[in-house]
């Protein structure tokens, strides 16, 4: 259990040394070990063989150890705080998941007044990946500040463009991995055709519930319903905004540069939503990159997907796009006294 992170709060580890007495006591040394780099003052990042050389993790005052890598990595030394993420150097790794939790150990561990070492196999990608998580979150960098912030102290730090991106996407959620945002949703469904390029058997959760299958008006969502036979199709909280300013990792592959038709990007100027996908569309889906979105009772044409992305009225880039003409759906909400009123698309 070396690796848990409840051990961030045991006590029988008893009380840390904190790591500016290590500095202040004479004698002792502060300097990066080998393979390692001072990148804050208590927060170092450095390869597999940073630190593994005998006493060099005491030497260095290190006494928490962030691991990304595929393999675990030997226990440390007693009293050591440690934390593993499993993630291989690709890009289609999950890191953006973990980030959190990431940040978290070394805050904590800062905050205690443990030097922490975040390494991965070659010090270059995921650590240098994590680290910069950890400054934008603590020090309110940018992602482009933090990258340059550990390239300055290890010129060779190089993420993979998976990471890059994901990134990216940290700083358009505020630094706060969020499950319900669009952003993530969007990033998550990527990741999935990039799973399954078959598209075949998608895993059942990346569905949203059929509404029909749900009580009706059991929240305040707004429930769109098809336009010419009133059949439910799917909640207010399965649409994916787009809207000026929500970040441009979304649309990593696609971007719109012009100025001009930034300004002009307001919901007013979409013609579609752009939707997660739901239940009833699972059979239109299964083995296609792109098609066409019918309703399911009726069959009139609500719009169309694609794995690959689309492009909205706006001018924005969504990938991937299930996108529904709002000419094609009648949007209802409940009121609170009863009865309801018709949502304006
Ligand atoms: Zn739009
Ligand atoms: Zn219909």
């Amino acid at each position: 259990m070396s690796n848990c992170p409840i051990l961030w709060f045991c006590a029988k580890h008893g009380a840390p040394i904190p790591w500016h007495s290590w500095r202040r006591r004479p004698g002792t040394r502060m300097a990066a070990g080998p393979g390692m780099v001072l990148v804050r003052r208590g927060l170092y990042l450095g390869g597999a063989e940073a630190g593994s050389a005998p006493g060099a993790l005491e030497a260095a005052g290190v006494l928490a150890l962030l691991s990304v890598d595929v393999e675990e990595p030997a226990p440390p030394p007693p009293g050591v705080w440690t934390l593993h993420v499993a993630a291989r150097d690709e890009p289609g790794a999950d890191l953006l998941s973990h980030l959190d939790t990431c940040v978290a150990f070394l805050a904590a561990a800062r905050a205690a007044g443990r030097a922490a070492l975040v390494r991965c196999h070659a010090g270059r990608s995921r650590s240098a990946a994590v680290v910069a998580a950890y400054l934008m979150k603590s020090e309110g960098l940018r992602f482009t500040e933090a990258y340059a912030a550990v390239r300055a102290v290890r010129p060779e730090a190089q993420m993979n463009a998976g990471f890059v991106w994901q990134l990216e996407l940290y700083e358009a959620m505020g630094c706060r991995v969020d499950a319900s945002s669009a952003l993530y949703k969007c990033y998550r469904l990527q990741r999935l055709a990039q799973q399954h390029p078959e598209l075949q058997g998608l895993p059942r959760e990346v569905f949203a519930v059929d509404p029909t299958n749900t009580c009706p008006a059991s929240n305040n969502e707004a429930l769109y319903r098809c336009r010419k036979c009133r059949r439910s199709l799917f909640h207010s909280s399965s649409i994916l905004t787009h809207a000026e300013g929500s970040g441009p990792a979304a649309f990593a592959h696609k971007r719109i540069k012009d100025p001009a038709q930034r300004r002009n990007d307001g919901q007013d100027k979409c013609s579609s939503f752009f939707i997660e996908p739901v239940q009833w569309m699972e059979p239109a889906l299964l083995g296609v990159m792109e098609g066409q979105l019918l309703c399911p009772k009726c069959t009139l044409k609500l719009g169309s997907f694609s794995w690959h992305g689309g492009q909205c009225s706006c001018g924005r880039w969504v990938t991937p796009a299930f996108q529904i003409h709002k000419s094609r759906v009648d949007g209802i909400q409940a009121l609170p006294i009863g009865g309801f009123q018709t949502v304006k698309t």
